[in-house]
């Protein structure tokens, strides 16, 4: 099947409350084209460097994504025109976003990304720092950055109950900052960020409203 039939087959199966995120990182612009041409407008890129690029190349009604770890002396290559940051787990990047989206005149949107899986190397946030981060003073005078939900990536595994049950967790860590009304910088918290094309049914069964799904749509990547 060809990019543009992949994209509509999954984007008919979506519930009309989750938002697609078409996962392009290494794929080259003729790819990134034909699921523009077939409609999608968001795309989720890895790699600061291939973003700008892209986003340079490619019309300008596009949302980027940028889905991966951010470096913070990297920031500034996206700042003018990323539209959501997914990958944000800690203060001092926080800090930075804030820096550079006010050096341009703007409010970045990013989401949290929190520790969920059993694995080690995944990066994220505990609870107790989720809570700390949202309630310190730093955070709270923050004016060009804005927390509009959390993202997570759960254990690489077979096994559907693991996976179930750090989804599950993932949506209560979110049910929960959303009715904590202390924390008052993040009423706008409104998107939860998980599954790719491998568990994305079963995040949307846990609550998910964003799902990032790359190869399902574009083919295997090197
Ligand atoms: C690559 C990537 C995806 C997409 O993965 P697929 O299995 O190709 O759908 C989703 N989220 C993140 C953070 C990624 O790095």
């Amino acid at each position: 099947m060809s990019i543009a039939q992949n994209l509509l087959k999954i984007k008919s199966t979506l519930p009309e409350h989750v938002t697609l995120v078409a996962v392009s990182k290494t794929k080259p612009v003729t790819d990134l084209m034909e699921a523009y041409e077939a409609g999608q407008r968001i795309f989720g890129e890895n790699k600061i460097q291939e973003m700008a690029e892209k986003w340079e190349q490619m019309p300008k009604d596009i949302q980027w994504h940028m889905i991966g770890h951010v470096q913070t002396n990297k920031v500034k290559f996206m700042a003018q025109f990323v539209s959501l940051i997914h990958g944000v787990d800690s203060l001092k990047l926080v800090q930075e976003i804030n820096k550079q989206a006010q050096k341009n005149d703007r409010i970045i949107d990013c989401l949290l990304q929190m520790h969920i899986a059993e694995e080690e190397t995944k990066f994220g946030l505990d609870e107790e720092e989720l809570t700390s981060l949202l309630s310190s003073n730093e955070f709270q005078k923050m004016k060009n950055i804005r927390i509009v939900g959390l993202m997570g990536m759960a254990t690489f595994t077979d096994n559907k109950e693991q996976i179930k049950k750090e989804f599950t967790h993932l949506k209560s860590i979110f049910d929960s900052i959303r009715s904590t009304d202390a924390i008052n910088r993040v009423s706008t918290v409104s998107m939860l960020s998980m599954g790719m094309s491998g568990d994305y049914q079963l995040a949307i069964e846990c609550g998910s409203t964003m799902v990032r799904i790359g190869s399902s749509i574009f083919g295997g990547r090197k």
